[in-house]
């Protein structure tokens, strides 16, 4: 069995303060979907994208940004940052953007086979219901090669799971701050409230 915490945009939140010991002591490492801050270093081993708020990253996260990689017997794929269709994004306070335009995003994703993660900062087209102004590729690539799960950060919404097919779709920021523990094989998701340690 193994378990996975699921975080993303904690911005300037010590996951510490966050998630407690006990849930930490438990898992085997971190999913994060961005927006977390270099200052703090991940308290075990992380995997997954920077957001539109991380810096020059001094963390330790395992990127897995445009290229897919092996990790723990499972396959992790993603992009960082946010679109603004074809314009770049820049945010002049950052020192580093994490943006790409969708162009390169879609003709990446096309040639990307199935994986066991598909972890993005922005957020899917029409996922998680208010947002209708996501990435068509991401979507595109969801419905055509259906990871086991999809991963998005960046989108405070309450809803926190869909199926998109047979992708089991997680929003680990449905409202700020919340925590995820994703257990395998079973594949169950569990939702906590900052700072709790029972799942809602
Ligand atoms: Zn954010
Ligand atoms: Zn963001």
């Amino acid at each position: 069995m193994m378990k996975i915490l699921v975080v993303s945009d904690l911005h300037d939140h010590k996951l510490e303060t966050i998630v407690p010991k006990e849930i930490l002591d438990n898992i085997d490492f971190i999913i994060s979907a961005g927006d977390y801050q270099e200052n703090y270093p991940y308290p075990k081993e992380a995997i997954g994208v920077y957001g539109n708020h991380d810096t020059d990253p001094g963390a330790t996260l395992i990127t897995v940004n445009h290229k897919m990689k092996e990790y723990k017997g499972m396959t992790f794929m993603g992009i960082e940052g946010v679109f603004c269709g074809e314009k770049r994004y820049h945010n002049p306070k950052r020192k580093r953007s994490h943006h790409q335009l969708e162009s390169e995003v879609k003709g990446f994703l096309e040639h990307q086979p199935r994986v066991t993660f598909f972890i993005t900062h922005s957020r899917a087209d029409n996922i998680f219901n208010r947002y209708t102004d996501g990435s068509k590729a991401f979507r595109q690539y969801i419905e055509d090669k259906q990871p086991v799960f999809y991963i998005s950060g960046h989108c405070s919404h309450p809803d926190k799971t869909m199926m998109i097919g047979k992708t089991i779709c997680i929003n680990p920021h449905g409202n700020l701050w919340d925590y995820v523990v994703l257990t395998l094989p079973e594949k169950k998701v569990e939702f906590y409230v900052r700072g709790r340690n029972q799942p809602i």
